[in-house]
């Protein structure tokens, strides 16, 4: 997923189907498929076999009629029941079923922003692109199965198209592309891409010693990115091949979009042609995606029970490659989980185990970020060793096979033999995280060294904690932890040297409310408050206008009325802005967002009253216009300065660990 710019969250799994796919045995397809991009015409016809014979329920979108059905061998009449889109055809048991459909496709509509494109479920066609979601009912998808598929795809020459799965073979002739694929592993629904692709390709030997294809399919504008894409691509297999096990696919493809999209799906990745040429997608999404062939595509989550796939391919993905960056950036990444937690009203706070997949920003806190804090967690706790060894005894016992939140905590188990019941439990089913705080803190000189004892709390009900305390002393700074398992406790700590302060796990290693001093406003206090206000101080109204067009993209939601806790969002002109400063008593611009920097500044501050502030100060009224775009990607910040649309500076306030002060002499 892609998160340094907060761009979007590449979902695997958005679609309406997905979550019903039951253990049943799947039902296997053999279909063949024409797509004419100009007219947008789709014809198929598809043999479904059942192992056993049974009555099966077939969805498909109202845009597809069908030509032909019969049921093992005997033509019958479809007679669908219409539902939201779609025609649901129940079937006599039956172990055979073939039809034909036909039908005209959505145009391709280049203008969806990322928000639609993650949410539009049509199958839609044109000559830059076709997107044909799993869940869209372009094809007639078995209700309530996981599905195997062999499919024959046939367009005009000048295009190239795929599904996930091998490539059997491909060819032109006589005008047209023809290219087969099978999966054979059980599949939750088909997507298929089409566009005037360029294809590169690779073969890769692995580490486990299996031959893999890589390809790119991009437009020909940015094919010059198409081998440094492949390297990516090999590298990431390498390294999850040698942490968890073999890739289980014969492909991998990165393909690109026209629309501003990024999906996942097994043996591709589909991002937006200006995704792709962002330099830092091959560092982090592309890894991210190729993880997901083992995590979601390779093992998949029992979405009634929770998705845990998205939480665990971002600690051994975007959070990993953090880690190699260094201590410093792995604590930053903790830091921006642990504030976006801190940033969401409570009332949007939902049990990790309620996670199925991201529709909202409070839902990323938590099936995201909360849920790689878990695992940061459980691997402090059980070791690297013994982490690393249940991932793979995870993956040897669930590879294609529908796995829970319990399957993963028995493998975990198995491989460090602790029991982790408590564990889990306390960060899937409950909201929130513990307050955690030092009430009190003394010291005493005892026998060869010095005695201290904290007095920990941490909120009702208590969480059973491993609390890691770094005690400041006159040789040096010594880290302990701490077991705390009632909301007030006091631990009592051996120390060589007088300590002189205590400080609260200063290195983020628990999932935690921040205090306020630990968590400086960021943008997305506002984007994610319950009540945020738009605040514009002027009468202008090309002001008013850009400044309601920016609250709309900012903010989740809009209040009209102001109370004594809404967080505010005010935006104006450079004087406007600095006469409501005044004349709210707050503390003027900031050193370094001076109003001759860039064309605007933002920033975040917090109002005597403890809420919380963003200020967007601009030049004129087509600067604030411009904000409207890029300002919503950057979440994470507490200020930045812009040039137009172009971000010139941005960064957090610092923050301020929690530290006890033991001694009379100076702490630092
Ligand atoms: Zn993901």
């Amino acid at each position: 997923m892609i998160r340094p710019a907060g761009l979007f969250a590449a979902l695997f799994c958005t679609l309406v189907f997905c979550t019903t796919a039951s253990a049943a045995e799947p039902a296997s397809h053999r279909m063949r498929v024409r797509i004419e991009p100009d007219t947008h015409l789709l014809e198929g016809r598809d043999s479904i076999r059942f192992g056993t014979a049974r009555a099966a329920t077939l969805v498909l979108s109202t845009r597809f009629r069908i030509d032909t059905l019969a049921v093992d061998g005997r033509r019958i009449d479809a007679a669908p029941r219409l539902a939201g889109g779609f025609q649901r055809i129940a079937l006599p048991a039956a172990r055979r079923v073939e039809l034909r459909w036909h039908g005209t496709l959505a145009a391709l509509d280049r203008s969806l922003d990322h928000r639609d494109t993650l949410t539009y479920d049509e199958p839609a066609s044109g000559k830059d692109g076709s997107f044909l979601p799993s869940g869209s009912g372009w094809y007639p998808m078995v209700e309530q199965s996981l599905e195997r598929y062999e499919l024959e795809l046939d367009l005009p020459a000048e295009q190239r198209g795929l599904v996930p799965g091998r490539l059997l073979e491909e060819r032109e002739a006589q005008g047209r592309y023809r290219a087969r694929f099978e999966f054979k592993h059980p599949a939750e629904g088909i997507s298929l891409i089409a566009g005037p692709y360029r294809i590169d390709e690779r073969r890769l030997r692995t580490a486990a010693g299996s031959e893999v294809r890589l390809r790119t399919y991009f437009h020909p504008e940015i094919a010059a990115l198409a081998p440094g894409y492949l390297d990516s691509v090999a590298g990431y297999l390498d390294l999850y091949e040698r942490w968890i096990g073999p890739y289980p696919f014969s492909e991998f493809s990165v393909v690109s979009s026209p629309t501003p999209t990024g999906f996942g799906m097994p043996t591709l990745t589909y991002l937006g042609i200006d995704v792709l040429r962002l330099p830092f997608i091959r560092a982090t999404s592309l890894g991210h995606e190729v993880l997901h062939n083992w995590w979601g595509n390779g093992v998949y989550p029992d979405y009634a029970r929770g998705n845990w796939s998205e939480g665990l391919t971002n600690f051994m993905a975007d959070y990993a490659y953090r880690e190699r960056a260094g201590p410093e950036a792995a604590r930053a990444a903790r830091l921006a989980w642990l504030r976006d937690f801190a940033a969401m009203p409570r009332s949007d706070d939902t049990p990790l185990v309620r996670f199925t997949s991201r529709t909202h920003g409070a839902s990323q806190v938590v099936g995201y970020d909360k849920s790689a804090m878990l695992f940061y967690m459980l691997r402090d706790m059980i070791g690297e060793a013994a982490f690393d060894k249940g991932v793979r005894e995870f993956w040897r016992s669930y590879r294609f096979r529908i796995a829970s939140w319990d399957d993963l905590r028995g493998a975990f188990e198995r491989a460090s033999g602790k029991k982790l019941g408590t564990f889990f439990a306390q960060w899937l089913e409950r909201t929130g995280a513990p307050d955690l705080r030092i009430a009190a803190a003394r010291s005493d000189p005892v026998a060869g060294g010095w005695r201290l004892q904290v007095t920990l709390e941490q909120g009702a009900p208590a969480y059973t904690l491993s609390v890691p305390l770094a005690v400041r002393t006159a040789s040096g700074e010594i880290t302990r932890r701490v077991a705390l398992s009632r909301e007030r406790e006091t631990a009592t700590i051996e120390l060589p040297a007088e300590p002189l302060s205590v400080a609260l796990d200063p290195e983020l290693r628990l999932m935690r409310r921040l205090g306020e001093a630990e968590a400086p406003p960021i943008l997305r206090d506002a984007m994610l408050a319950q009540h945020p206000v738009l605040v514009v101080p002027t009468a202008d109204a090309a002001v008013q206008t850009a400044a309601h067009a920016l609250a709309a993209r900012l903010l989740e939601r809009i209040d009209t009325e102001r109370t004594s806790t809404s967080t505010l969002l005010v935006a104006g002109l450079h004087a406007d802005i600095d006469a409501w400063l005044a004349s709210e008593g707050m503390a003027a611009r900031p050193a370094g967002l001076e109003t001759t920097r860039g064309s605007a500044q933002v920033w975040t501050a917090r109002a005597g009253d403890g809420r919380i502030v963003v200020l967007v100060s601009a030049r004129d009224a087509a600067s604030l216009a411009a904000l409207a775009r890029p300002l919503p990607h950057y979440g994470r910040e507490s200020y930045l300065v812009f040039e137009g649309a172009r971000m010139l500076e941005r960064g957090t306030w610092p923050t301020q660990p929690q530290v006890w002060t033991l001694s009379t002499r100076p702490a630092r």
